[in-house]
């Protein structure tokens, strides 16, 4: 499966997620992603017949909600236009139908600003329905090597790299990504994740060293 399809499969396919009830966990089947936002944005507005929104969807900041959604639909419209796609103003639709005639034009050898943009409104999906885990890592910066970062008031507090990602993803590292609060250095996804790892034992090697 290629990278873009993967990306516009995330946005567009149900998944099947684990969650924890009383008894243990169980599967469930989780609407697409840009299905979610749209709901997100009907219940916010006040729809009546919201039923079928979580309570979280009844929670979100629906500002937020209405600016994404319109964003990316309007977005999705203007890549339809571009190869030919007819158009639904149905976000998901949309997004399937400029697949088709995406990769039917240009082959899939270019597509990683487009792989890289449906990435992004996944993660920003995924941050508004659910806000992500964080972890803290106790170890210094691999970038920096500083061990304190500056908090709101500029005093300085430790452990400044963050981990953060999502519980109900299909894979732990999908959108995981780790930043350093104090050089503002990110790692994305699984393999920069395990370079950081990496980094932090080799660190801590050298300083058992000295
Ligand atoms: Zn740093």
């Amino acid at each position: 499966m290629s990278d873009l399809l993967d990306a516009v499969d995330d946005l567009t396919l149900p998944r099947n997620v684990k969650v924890q009830t009383d008894s243990g966990y169980t599967w469930a089947s989780e609407d697409a992603l840009l299905v979610q936002l749209t709901e997100a944005v009907a219940s916010g507005l006040g729809s009546p017949s919201g039923g079928s929104a979580a309570p979280w969807a009844r929670n979100l900041l629906n500002t937020d909600a209405l600016h994404a959604a319109g964003m990316i639909t309007s977005q999705i419209v203007d890549w339809c236009r571009l190869v030919k796609a007819p158009t639904t103003r149905n976000a998901t639709i949309d997004l399937r139908s400029w697949y088709v005639a995406f990769v039917a034009t240009q082959g899939e050898s270019l597509d990683t600003f487009y792989t890289r943009k449906l990435r992004k409104w996944a993660g920003e999906i995924r941050g508004m329905l659910n806000p992500p885990k964080m972890i803290q890592m106790t170890s210094a910066c691999p970038e920096c090597r500083e061990t304190f970062y500056p908090n709101e008031d500029g005093d300085p507090v430790p452990y400044p790299i963050v981990v953060q990602y999502w519980a109900n993803s299909a894979s732990v590292w999908e959108g995981a990504k780790a930043s350093c609060r104090a050089c503002g250095h990110e790692w994305q996804g699984q393999w920069e994740l395990r370079g950081l790892r990496h980094s932090v034992d080799d660190m801590d090697a050298e300083s058992v060293n000295l």
